[in-house]
């Protein structure tokens, strides 16, 4: 892919906005408690009500330091996953060579929280099946209490949820840095908690002079669900996102946050606005038309 992918300029922070490819996943799964004739206009979903997401990384970029918000689910999956969810190799690692930058470049990856669609890019199977670290140099910023849960599920449901990061894990072990509560990771760059989708589901925020960038990964993955009861059905605290929801998208509202969505397939990010008590999008930055339709 020459095309570099778009981007936004944030104080002196460029943030690109990464793809790993678009992927599908169960429509009922995604929306929650929302009956599906409401959602299938916005997202229409295919004969295995399956609709087409998207695996948004934003890439924050300030002198040396290039530091990727999520990783997408990467090349690790076996053919029957990825005919389950329609994904391929992933195209993180192209579209870093879009900008002129290789794996090796990235310094730091901050990780929201340790499912498969946004850890899964912190391995690749080399063609041996053997897995490397996928990001060499980066330190890996995530919740220690997300860790935790990760390697000690104490039901099946957490089982489920995280059977894929032990070898995830085990392949980036002195590369993580868990963190307990919000750190400023670079000047301006910090990761915060909010729980909701997890216990220790955690964000990213960049803030320079008036500008400001906000990635709420899998608090508002679409720009569906901007609406306070659009949740997915994965979410361990529906109740705890509705909130973090309001209170990151009030504050996106009164000072023009540029929101970005981890799973949208038409919009990478977007400003937000208030119209008549309805929350809708402003002004955006759309996926272009090359990456959409194709997985
Ligand atoms: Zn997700």
């Amino acid at each position: 892919m020459a095309e570099p992918p778009p981007s936004l300029q944030i104080g002196s922070f460029k943030v690109a906005f990464l793809t790993d490819g678009l992927w599908r996943n169960d429509g009922g799964c995604m929306f929650g408690v929302v009956p599906r004739e409401l959602w299938k206009r916005e997202h229409p979903p295919d004969e295995l009500n399956r609709v087409r997401l998207n695996l948004t990384c934003p890439l924050i970029l300030r002198g040396r330091e290039a530091i990727v918000v999520d990783t997408g689910i990467g090349n690790r999956l076996d053919s029957t996953e990825r005919k389950i969810f329609s994904h391929g190799d992933g195209w993180l690692s192209d579209h870093l060579r879009a900008l002129g930058l290789e794996l090796g470049d990235i310094t730091g990856v901050i990780v929201s929280h340790l499912h498969f669609d946004h850890c899964g890019g912190l391995v690749r199977r080399k063609e041996s099946g053997q897995l490397e670290a996928a990001f060499p140099r980066a330190r890996i910023f995530l919740q220690k209490g997300e860790l935790e849960i990760a390697e000690n599920p104490r039901n099946e449901r957490l089982r489920a949820a995280y059977r894929h990061a032990e070898e995830i894990i085990a392949t980036n072990r002195h590369r993580l840095e868990p963190i307990e509560g919000p750190l400023e990771i670079i000047p301006g760059l910090y990761a915060t908690p909010t729980g909701g989708h997890t216990r220790d589901h955690q964000v990213a925020r960049v803030v320079d002079g008036a500008s400001s960038f906000v990635h709420l990964a899998d608090i508002v993955p679409t720009r569906s669900h901007l609406r306070g009861p659009w949740n997915q059905a994965y979410d361990l605290d529906a109740l705890t996102t509705m909130e973090q929801k309001s209170r990151y998208l009030s504050q996106a509202v009164s000072d023009r946050t540029w929101v970005s969505f981890a799973h949208d397939d038409a919009v990478f990010a977007a400003r937000v606005n208030n119209d008549r008590g309805k929350l809708v999008l402003g002004e955006k930055v759309a996926v272009p038309e090359h990456l959409r339709g194709v997985s």
